[in-house]
């Protein structure tokens, strides 16, 4: 099987249709894209928290960055903070930051697997440090996102987003794409592969190659193969998800998404500019749909939630071994969903089609094409696995029933290995067990391990290493912290890079004091 490919056809008209779309129109500017979009069935209409790879794209696609951001009432996201994962009462926080950002020092990212980060572990090992203080020790952001709840310029590198927003955007200005409307999709199969899709019984089309970005109905993959699903056990399966109005958005509104650990599961908080964007996720083995939804709007208080309409919704985290089967590739939740922690729904999406497009480039696929993409897909989805298992295993609440069995059961062996590994070696880029593309760099890992107090045993390092280190580390705890009111910044209309911000007070750019 050999295919030269001129034309695509993407069904399905969530963020990952609209995010497949663009990202073709941008680095396939050969191909003809075509969309279908049914007249009835909407999107799932979550997924708002987004990591830097979607500020990224609407980059790479010359998207006014400006107006996407006004119009999908967004807002700035630096990181993630943590409540009571831990243990109740203790917090942690994941932000946005390679380290390399502290240049301005001298050699900050002093080796890839030595940063300051590593130094600080380190340090807590010869109590000179705590897990308390790493977070404000090691970034910059700590202090103006977590205590003051602003926004760190150096960390503001990508959006919290209104979800239906994102797709009518992107049909306005993906004028390029041909967007076909049916609701009764035949799909014709010849020799395993698709041949043509008849719409609403009238219109035959066919194409190159078809995306299957119709979310958990998975409808054209499943007709050139039956689901290979990782073995795969999920921490939680349901979310009861709402449109939280502000009381106070002054006061409410945060620089970060939110995770807060409860005793059956978890909440997300996603600041837009008129509403939280929130979803209680659970596992329905542990909590009903009825309890659930009673402790999401106790959690934000009655009077606050009197006229608030919820979704329930029961989610897969099943993840298909092999997204591109023959002339099919799933794309989005049909190609694989773990849960909402982390954010990487709408990051896995968009690094499998940035990998479609470096596969297409050619202007042709075959079998060899669609191995090599399943190869490296594999690799990113086991990251994003274990990433988030390791936020359960490690866990030392045992205050429920949940809380008790998700510490104690059997995680994937490769978790384990991972955890023994990182303990005596520290997350490095020598020791990644994955395959490129991979989802976490090592400094996320040690920002969740730090918030789980976990030790790394001493690792051999140049004293020279140490000693320039040291000095980072004391610049770092001398800087002055700042930030910028949520409500006070948007990107740059010509941002370029990791620092997109723009005070709107000055009308000047903002960049990192370190
Ligand atoms: C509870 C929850 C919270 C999440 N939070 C986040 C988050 O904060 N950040 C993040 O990055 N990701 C998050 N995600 C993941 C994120 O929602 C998805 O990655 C994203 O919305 C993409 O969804 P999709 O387009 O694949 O599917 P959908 O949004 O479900 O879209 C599927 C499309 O296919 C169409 N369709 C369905 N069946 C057919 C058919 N038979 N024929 C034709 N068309 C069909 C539908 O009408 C729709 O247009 C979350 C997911 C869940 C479940």
């Amino acid at each position: 099987m050999g295919q030269t490919t001129d034309s695509v056809v993407i069904v399905g008209a969530g963020s990952a249709g609209w995010l497949t779309a663009l990202a073709l129109d941008t680095f396939c500017p050969f191909l003809k894209i075509r969309l279908i979009r049914p007249s009835r069935g909407a999107a799932i209409g979550v997924g708002e928290s987004t990591q830097p790879d979607f500020v990224e794209l609407l980059q790479a696609a010359r998207i006014d960055l400006r107006a996407f951001y006004e119009t999908c009432e967004a807002t700035m996201k630096c990181g993630i903070f943590y409540r009571d994962w831990n243990e109740v009462g203790k917090h942690y926080w994941h932000p946005f930051s390679d380290l390399s950002l502290g240049e301005q020092f001298g050699p900050a990212n002093l080796s890839a697997n030595y940063t300051v980060a590593h130094h600080y572990q380190q340090m807590i090992l010869r109590r000179r440090g705590s897990h308390a203080r790493y977070y404000k020790s090691v970034h910059s952001s700590y202090e103006p996102c977590v205590k003051n709840k602003q926004v760190a310029p150096e960390a503001a590198v990508a959006f919290h987003v209104d979800a239906h927003k994102i797709t009518e955007f992107l049909q306005r200005h993906l004028t390029r794409v041909e967007v076909l409307e049916a609701d009764d999709l035949d799909v014709q199969v010849e020799d395993g592969r698709i041949a043509s899709i008849v719409l609403d019984g009238t219109r035959t089309i066919s194409a190159d190659l078809y995306v299957d970005c119709s979310g958990f109905a998975r409808a054209i993959h499943k007709h050139v193969a039956a689901p290979d699903i990782l073995p795969y056990e999920a921490n939680v399966n349901r979310a009861v998800a709402a449109q939280v109005p502000y009381l106070d958005i002054e006061k409410e509104i945060t620089p970060y998404t939110g995770a807060h650990a409860h005793e059956h599961g978890w909440t997300w908080s996603i600041p837009l500019r008129s509403r939280v964007g929130s979803g209680y996720v659970y596992h329905g083995d542990f909590c009903t749909a009825d309890q659930a939804e009673s402790n999401f709007r106790e959690y934000w208080g009655a009077q606050r939630m009197r006229d608030v309409e919820v979704k329930h919704i029961a989610f897969d985290s099943a993840s298909l071994r092999n997204p591109w089967v023959e002339n099919v590739i799933a794309i989005g939740l049909s190609a694989g969903f773990v849960e909402p922690l982390e954010a990487t729904g709408l990051n896995w999406t968009i690094t499998s089609v940035q990998l479609l497009c470096q596969s297409l480039a050619a202007r042709y696929y075959d079998r060899d094409t669609s191995a090599k993409y399943n190869f490296n897909i594999l690799g990113y989805v086991y990251d994003v696995q274990d990433f988030i298992d390791a936020h359960y295993k490690l866990s030392e609440r045992r205050d429920s029933e949940f809380w008790r069995y998700i510490t104690a059961r059997e995680y994937p062996e490769r978790l384990a290995h991972r955890l023994a590994m990182y303990a005596v070696e520290m997350p490095t880029n020598r020791n990644r067990i994955k395959a490129t593309p991979w989802a976490f760099s090592e400094l996320s890992w040690l920002d969740i391990l730090n918030g789980y107090n976990f030790r790394y045993e001493k690792v051999d390092v140049d004293p020279r290493l140490m000693e320039v280190s040291d000095a980072l580390l004391e610049k770092i705890a001398a800087r002055e912290p700042h930030g910028i009111h949520p409500l006070k910044c948007s990107p740059r209309p010509d941002a370029r890079g990791p620092q997109i911000l723009l005070d709107q007070q000055t009308g000047q750019p903002r960049v990192s004091n370190y």
